[in-house]
């Protein structure tokens, strides 16, 4: 397994993070858990932060929350200077909770419901990313309702295709459920009704072509068809964009053979592109917004899971089933994701058997690894699957209601519990039983 970050092998051939031996990490929290490297999440703000200001431009590098949104994370992503995205009125309640400041949250979504809108409006969030024109409309109704102006990102298909790794990653062509079309005239449409509505603000355009990409032609392109598009809303409408948001997408190595760039080669790639084609438009350059979620958070995270039983197949395969899977990590079972993982608590032994590991649910897709080599493994082993720190925890479900693990944050030898293990209780805190079939069980 590639050890990302502070991961090391220490001298007693075990895994440790941030510092922290995973066996006594085992001992104090349980498993399954997720455990996350802090520096790493702290370097990777970093370079975000450090490659923009390189670039001379203005901007702001807003965190995608939905990659792991915990109140933990926001304080952190605040302290490292960065805004943040939210999609839903959980997201966003989880940020004001933590304190973030409202100013630098922008809020995302193709059905904003209008609870969801008057919540963000009353917070004072920065800027509302509106994806339709029936979203349009009803911010307008309600800013004017409450006599406030919002500032508003339109999104927009630029009609490229990212060199995503799956199908659903893609959402920058013109057959996506989000956005206004560049290419079919509904952006341009957008940009003119949006400059009517007395209680918008037009910031600019909002771009988002994919997930997990590898290369920089995608944003490059994106830019490039955004500032064609910019350049013609300026001529025909008098209209400036002081911001142009390119969205995340920013590609990482969950496994050999993903070729992920530095973050400081994306960053310059799109700035490069930004000061190419943007010269000449209006009397300065825009801003640049970028929403990495998965590049800051995701090779932080490693799940640690504790080895029960196995089922061998003669001539077939090796099942070992661990005390997770699908309820913590669906991605395999929802993208068919490649995950690597090692014998944590003997990590230094020779790799001796190829197995798959399998999860608990009652499911036969939810596998986690096909086919993985490790050394002998036993019951009572732990696995550690590394590169689970984005749209794992974010993901997690009760199916099965099997409990969701804790988080905890782990630098410089210490750990720190961010979020809780769910209990038994937590499990049954909305069921309800009617007066009435509590009544005919009683008396039965
Ligand atoms: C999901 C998403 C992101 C973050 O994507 P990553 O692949 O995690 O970087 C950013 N912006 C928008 C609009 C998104 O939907």
């Amino acid at each position: 397994m590639f050890l990302h970050g502070t991961s090391r092998i220490n001298d007693a051939g075990h895994l440790e993070i941030g510092g922290c031996d995973v066996t006594e990490l085992k001992a104090e929290y349980g498993t399954p858990l997720y455990i996350m490297d802090e520096q790493l999440i702290r370097q990777r703000c970093r370079e975000y932060m450090d490659a923009f200001r390189a670039s001379g431009l203005g901007f702001q590098v807003a965190y995608a929350s939905k990659a792991f949104s915990i109140m933990a994370m926001c304080r952190l992503v605040d302290e490292e200077g960065l805004s943040l995205d939210v999609v839903s009125d959980g997201e966003l309640y989880t940020a004001l909770q933590a304190g973030f400041p409202a100013e630098r949250i922008h809020f995302h979504g193709n059905n904003k419901t209008p609870d969801e809108i008057e919540m963000a409006i009353e917070a004072g969030i920065g800027c509302f990313v509106v994806d339709n024109l029936v979203e349009l409309s009803l911010l307008q109704a309600i800013a004017s309702s409450k006599e406030v102006t919002v500032n508003v990102l339109l999104r927009v298909t630029p009609g490229v295709e990212a060199h995503a790794h799956h199908a659903y990653a893609s959402t920058g062509q013109t057959d996506s459920k989000f956005g206004f079309d560049i290419g079919n005239g509904s952006a341009y449409a957008a940009v003119q009704q949006a400059s009517d509505k007395a209680n918008l603000q037009l910031l600019g355009v909002h771009s988002h072509i994919g997930s997990q990409i590898f290369e920089t032609e995608g944003f490059q392109l994106a830019v490039e068809r955004i500032a064609d598009f910019t350049r013609k809303v300026k001529e025909e409408l008098n209209i400036d964009f002081p911001v142009v948001n390119l969205g995340g997408g920013f590609g990482i190595r969950y496994v050999d053979g993903d070729t992920p760039l530095l973050v400081s080669e994306y960053v310059a790639a799109i700035t490069d592109a930004v000061k190419t084609h943007f010269a000449g438009i209006g009397s300065s350059l825009p801003q640049i917004w970028v929403e990495p979620g998965r590049s800051i958070v995701g090779d932080a995270g490693t799940t640690l899971y504790t080895v029960g039983t196995n089922k061998e197949i003669p001539g077939v395969r090796k099942y070992v089933a661990v005390d997770g899977g699908m309820t913590d990590n669906p991605r395999p079972a929802l993208y068919e994701s490649k995950y690597e993982a090692l014998l944590a608590n003997r990590a230094t032994e020779a790799n001796e058997e190829t197995v798959s590991i399998a999860g608990k649910c009652c499911e036969s897709g939810d596998m986690l690894i096909w086919d993985v080599e490790l050394p002998a493994v036993q019951s009572g082993d732990l696995l550690a699957v590394a590169c689970t720190g984005a749209y794992n925890y974010s993901m997690a479900s009760n199916y099965n209601r099997i409990r969701r693990p804790a988080v905890i944050f782990v630098q410089n030898g210490e750990s720190d519990l961010v979020v809780r293990r769910e209990s038994h209780g937590d499990i049954v805190v909305n069921d309800i039983v009617p007066e009435r079939i509590a009544k005919k069980a009683v008396t039965k």
